[in-house]
């Protein structure tokens, strides 16, 4: 018999499952390129030249011992100071390699850092809308995460909101940006307001508040769109990298944490979240990816191809008379659908064959999300099937 916790986890990630199923279903009737699957984040763009490059070379030109051993559960040290050479190149910051810890992709930090802060009952806010795994990553460690509803004017945080729900439990506050579902950058502008509430509400409360930024976007934004490096705005953030998305290597589990030494109390989090990340059974990041993505700080996947589905998803969509926001980061269109109830429309999209992701996942109905990194044809081929569905509803 599996445990009660669980129990509750398999009936939560049913709608996810229930679409992959669905999707398969359809292949089989229809032929897999008859299916627009539109669902799963899941990067259409090969990695750079420089990774297959980067791979080849240390294989053949390195101790094997070395590249595929155990290590310091934080990574290898001249992996982890490449990496704060780099931040620090880029947004005039002073890491070294003391405030880098390497993990399993951003998934694996936001394990580590919430299994390093969190008391049972502890209160983490997110913004809605936001990625549903926080859910479950806060609650591993009993914490309870507390939701600010979504402006859906622009889909920057909810400030005013934000202000009423912190209380002297909050202990950390999540924020995704270039954010999925939404693709909105969070201005610098949002992030100066934010930063300065969580400064009021410390002092108001005596208590230390961890901003913890998730970056796994922050290499795909558009347009030359400015993402303010955050722990540059507030003391204690603490920073969530991946190169899931950044260089295509989702499968390979590899990002890491940053935890300045500004941050309250840095020298206990550090040490328990070198120890957290080997408890919790990642013992140390995989140790090959470690090597490659430190060859590879300055390669870049080719935007230019999300580029081009962004503006024939968003022009497409637009005209046919769906409201939504041009995203200007990652590779999700969020559109307000054209009927209240989201999971009917998703339903409805089905129907054509469309699968799309209802926005009561991310804790914002009336909306769905559009994951455009497919093929530009799957784009073309699904926008006269959009078209149909908005005139069939209206
Ligand atoms: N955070 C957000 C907002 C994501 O969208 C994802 C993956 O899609 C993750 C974290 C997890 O990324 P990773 O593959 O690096 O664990």
């Amino acid at each position: 018999m599996i445990s009660e916790k669980m129990q509750v986890q398999v009936q939560n990630s049913s709608i996810i499952r229930a679409m992959f199923e669905e999707g398969k279903r359809l292949a089989a009737i229809h032929g897999a390129e008859n299916v627009y699957d539109f669902s799963l984040g899941n990067p259409n763009v090969a990695s750079p030249e420089e990774v297959k490059k980067a791979i080849v070379e240390i294989i053949n030109k390195e101790d094997a011992l070395s590249i595929h051993g155990y290590m310091n559960n934080s990574g290898y040290e001249d992996v982890r100071a490449a990496i704060a050479k780099s931040i620090n190149d880029k947004f005039s910051t002073a890491f070294t390699q003391d405030n880098i810890l390497m993990t399993v992709g951003a998934a694996g930090g936001l394990n580590v850092i919430f299994k390093t802060l969190l008391n049972p009952k502890d209160e983490v806010l997110t913004f809605a809308p936001f990625f549903g795994e926080y859910r479950n990553y806060v609650s591993n460690y009993e914490g309870e995460l507390l939701v600010v509803p979504a402006n859906t004017i622009n889909f920057q945080p909810n400030l005013e909101e934000f202000k009423k729900k912190i209380t002297p439990k909050t202990k950390a506050v999540i924020i995704n940006s270039p954010n999925n579902p939404t693709g909105v950058v969070y201005s610098e502008a949002t992030i100066i307001m934010l930063s300065d509430i969580l400064r009021e509400k410390q002092k108001e409360f005596g208590t230390d508040i961890y901003l913890i930024a998730d970056e796994p976007y922050r290499e795909l934004a558009y347009d030359n769109v400015e993402v303010p490096y955050l722990t540059k705005y507030y003391e204690n953030t603490i920073v969530g990298y991946s190169f899931s998305k950044s260089l295509s290597l989702p499968g390979e589990r590899i990002g890491y944490l940053v935890i300045p030494n500004q941050v309250a109390d840095y020298k206990n989090i550090i040490a328990a979240a070198n120890i957290a990340n080997r408890i919790l059974g990642f013992v140390n990041a995989p140790s090959l990816f470690q090597r490659v993505i430190a060859k590879c700080l300055d390669a870049k996947v080719d935007l230019e191809t999300y580029n081009r589905n962004r503006e024939l998803l968003y022009n497409g969509l637009s005209s046919y008379g769906y409201q939504c926001i041009k995203p200007e980061g990652a590779f999700y269109l969020f559109v307000k659908t054209p009927i209240e109830n989201d999971i009917e429309f998703c339903n409805l999209a089905k129907k054509k064959n469309i699968l799309i992701v209802p926005g009561t996942s991310f804790s914002c109905p009336g909306y769905a999300r559009i994951a455009y990194c497919v093929k530009y044809e799957t784009i073309e081929k699904a926008l006269p099937g959009f078209k149909a569905l908005i005139e069939e509803v209206k």
